[in-house]
């Protein structure tokens, strides 16, 4: 169920929209309090969580040990470094046309999906 969104919760959304790096929450928290210090990092904990239940952030585990946060509403998939756990976006074609054609293998409806490739990123493969 859709709750209404509180003014905290707009702040929140925001910084997790406007940062393509896919934060986590103690990043989250930073840039929050720049633009109001009163909220709390708890406040923010609740919020994220309510955020990840409507579907308008994405929870991401990363190999990191730590949970990742994107605000990108367009359907993509994820790329995970195993070296320097940098997170990059995939945006794929025929993404969409994957998720509708599992959907109507197993007729399901798909809300949400958090796809993830790991591996070894372009960077750290020239280091190796
Ligand atoms: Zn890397
Ligand atoms: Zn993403």
């Amino acid at each position: 169920m859709k709750s209404r969104k509180t003014k905290q919760q707009d702040i929140i959304l925001q910084v997790i929209k406007n940062d393509k790096s896919h934060p986590t929450i103690y990043e989250i928290y930073q840039k929050v309090s720049e633009i109001n210090p009163k909220i709390g990092q708890a406040t923010i904990y609740r919020n994220i969580n309510k955020l990840v239940e409507n579907g308008e952030v994405i929870r991401i585990s990363s190999s990191d040990n730590m949970y990742h946060y994107d605000g990108e509403c367009n359907p993509h998939e994820h790329f995970i470094c195993q070296k320097c756990h940098r997170i990059i976006d995939l945006y794929e074609n025929d993404y969409q046309e994957k998720v509708e054609k599992i959907e109507k293998k197993y007729s399901i409806k798909i809300e949400q999906t958090t796809m993830i490739y790991k591996g070894i990123c372009k960077d750290c493969r020239k280091m190796l």
